[in-house]
């Protein structure tokens, strides 16, 4: 289905969330994804990328030095162990859940539903269920289907397949969760790749209970981490969070250090709203992320709409060339995040100085902020991790 009889109208958020859609506006087609086309696509499969996919078993992790140790791959692979286990169980079926296919239900809806009277208090009640079951950050979004994807993939033969999400959701839940800080500063590494995975295993877990908690209430909800739909949009329209030139999203708590999953529901909840505070502009001035990525695959200049295969159509937006960054990850084994690492946002903003650098880089001062970041985002060492008390 293509824009405008995808959405017949721009929504009313998009100025607010920054989202520039055009005429082209085509829904993501998820066998587009680099690492689906890593299966299919002859142009970007080789044995480098199969080489990657097998790093996450023991047997075939390589060795090369200080972060890709024995030790450094040991601790990335049973970080995303949780998120292997549920990803896995749906194999016979094609469904790798949590990437290629939205996470099965273990949970009926109960025949008896608690009414709603308050959508509002409902939205507390969830955030604070989302925080109780370790999601570090939570928003609500209304079901814009432009983000949904035009298909999954059937991971059997790498077709295309419908996604099968219920009719009548209404909302999704987003959730954000923070990667660990000490970790992120040693990318590139296979250690640094632990902080992506016990994220992905977290938030496997995370949605998988509060959408059974909405379940056991009486209302449908499916949860979701890379599968079904972008949640970057989702992420900013529910107001965690602005897009980047990194492409990922700058939120007031952490920065770009945080991995995102979703519930769709249609649990009567009332709706967050896009919250600009000025990372655009920033970033409008910065570069950081794109000088330091070493391929050069981060664009610089303004936002463009992309003509990119695995780049969503009709939106302008900065988009890295994910050939260049999968072929990066492909060569060392592992996840890439140098343009998180570096970013001037990526601080523990619970610390007074750095609330402090905060309010100056949304302001007009933004300058200023940038030059006292000059000498932040060096690598820190994986065999330093190591030495730390975890
Ligand atoms: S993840 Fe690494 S290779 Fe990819 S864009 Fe960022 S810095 Fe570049
Ligand atoms: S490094 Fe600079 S340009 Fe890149 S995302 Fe961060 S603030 Fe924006």
């Amino acid at each position: 289905m293509s824009y405008p009889s995808n959405h017949p109208t721009p929504h009313p958020d998009d100025t607010a969330a920054g989202i520039e859609v055009t005429a082209e506006f085509e829904r993501f087609t998820q066998r587009n994804d680099m690492f689906t086309r890593a299966f299919w696509d002859d142009r970007i499969r080789s044995k480098q990328t199969d080489q990657f996919f097998a790093s996450y078993r023991m047997e075939a992790a390589p060795r090369r030095g200080d972060g890709f140790t024995q030790r450094d791959f040991a601790l990335r692979n049973a970080s995303w162990l949780v998120s292997d286990i549920i990803s896995n169980r749906g194999n016979d079926a094609g469904k790798r859940e949590g990437f290629q296919a939205a996470i099965a239900n273990d949970t009926p809806v109960a025949p008896m539903q608690q009414p709603v009277d308050d959508p509002a208090r409902m939205a507390s009640e969830i955030k604070r269920i989302a925080r109780f079951f370790g999601a570090d950050l939570c928003g609500i979004t209304d079901m814009d289907d432009r983000w949904l994807y035009a298909s999954r993939v059937d991971t059997r033969d790498m077709s295309e397949a419908p996604n099968d999400l219920p009719q009548g959701m209404t909302s999704v839940i987003v959730m954000g969760h923070q990667m660990e800080e000490n970790l992120v500063a040693t990318y590139p590494s296979a250690l640094a790749g632990a902080a992506t995975g016990r994220e992905y295993s977290h938030e496997a877990a995370v949605v998988m209970q509060l959408a059974a908690y909405i379940r056991n209430l009486g209302y449908e909800a499916t949860a979701s981490m890379n599968d079904t739909g972008l949640v970057i949009p989702y992420a900013i329209k529910a107001g965690l969070g602005e897009y980047a030139r990194n492409q990922m999203v700058i939120t007031p708590e952490f920065g770009p250090r945080l991995r995102f999953s979703k519930i769709f529901t249609n649990l009567p909840l009332t709706h967050d709203t896009p919250k600009p505070r000025g990372v655009r502009a920033f970033c409008d001035i910065c570069t950081k992320c794109a000088d330091a990525c070493p391929v050069k695959a981060l664009p610089f200049g303004p936002p463009k709409i992309s003509t990119d295969v695995s780049a969503i159509k009709g939106v302008r937006k900065w988009t890295s060339d994910a050939e260049k960054c999968f072929g990066f990850w492909a060569k060392m084994s592992s996840d890439c995040a140098i343009c998180m690492r570096v970013c001037p946002f990526n601080r523990d903003f619970s610390k007074w100085q750095n609330k402090a650098w905060l309010k100056i880089a949304l302001s007009p001062l933004r300058h200023l902020a940038l030059w006292m970041d000059r000498k932040r985002g060096g690598r820190k060492k994986p065999g330093d991790w190591w030495a730390r008390d975890i």
